[in-house]
């Protein structure tokens, strides 16, 4: 019923030309997957994303922005607007992703904002939650998330919530080598489902898609898959090497 979606955020990594070389590897890796049995998408830095949508146009991977800011247009030097994302070809939005959180500052509150300019603008954001070490070691993972989740989409109806991907990444398994095991996630992902399920109602909760993000490779995201309520994945380091996010993309449930 949830169609499987892995999207790969390149973080402020790749130039001008090595972007465009990426993705032509990528669609030429995932041609029979991407966007018929596995919804693709990639995250590129905002001044290479233009590029990466013009040579993925024909390819069935959709293209996201890292970041998005919630005011409409004006006196907001450096930032960038939905229409500008979508006039270029975006069609997701990291929110809230934990590098913004914890390094650039970002509170919930904030971030909720940018959710909801981006679906009242018609983009599909992926919004972003998960603890950080210290809190997971003082059983604290479930607090966080809701924390996270309900500051997240403070707001927003359900109808409006329809457009919204989660992605459950905890921060201590992010660029670190350390995934979380299929069972920690599918835990973490259940305890989601069950809150947006009293929060927006059982088919709602039913359809939205919950990925897992944190040092997602080629020889774990099978496990990751076979849990129920983990329903894709959030690549960070490994999106950066063609042959190895298309396995991901290849991955058989
Ligand atoms: C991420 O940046 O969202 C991420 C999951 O990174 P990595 O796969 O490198 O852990």
């Amino acid at each position: 019923m949830r169609k499987p979606f892995v999207a790969g955020n390149w973080k402020m990594n790749m130039d001008s030309h090595t972007s465009v070389e990426l993705v032509e590897r990528i669609a030429s890796g995932s041609v029979e997957t991407a966007g018929h049995s596995v919804t693709v998408a990639v995250c590129p830095p905002f001044v290479y994303l233009q590029a990466v949508a013009q040579a993925l146009s024909t390819s069935g991977i959709a293209v996201g922005a890292q970041d998005v800011y919630f005011e409409l247009n004006g006196a907001f030097t450096g930032e960038i607007s939905v229409s500008m994302l979508k006039d270029i070809g975006c069609l997701y939005c990291l929110c809230g992703h934990s590098e913004r959180r914890h390094v650039i500052g970002e509170t919930d509150e904030l971030i909720n904002k940018k959710v909801a300019a981006a679906i009242t603008g018609g983009l599909l954001p992926i919004l972003c939650v998960g603890e950080l070490l210290e809190e997971r070691e003082a059983s604290q993972t479930n607090e966080v998330v809701t924390r996270q989740i309900k500051g997240g989409l403070t707001g927003l109806s359900a109808e409006k919530v329809q457009a919204l991907t989660i992605a459950y990444e905890p921060v201590w398994a992010i660029g670190t080598g350390k995934t979380a095991t299929a069972d920690q996630a599918q835990e973490v992902h259940l305890f989601l489902r069950e809150m947006l399920e009293k929060k927006f109602g059982n088919k709602l909760a039913k359809s939205l898609r919950i990925l897992y993000g944190g040092s997602v490779k080629p020889d774990n995201i099978t496990d990751l898959m076979t849990m129920p309520d983990i329903d894709g994945a959030l690549i960070g380091g490994a999106s950066l090497e063609p042959e190895t996010f298309s396995k991901i993309v290849q991955f058989q449930k």
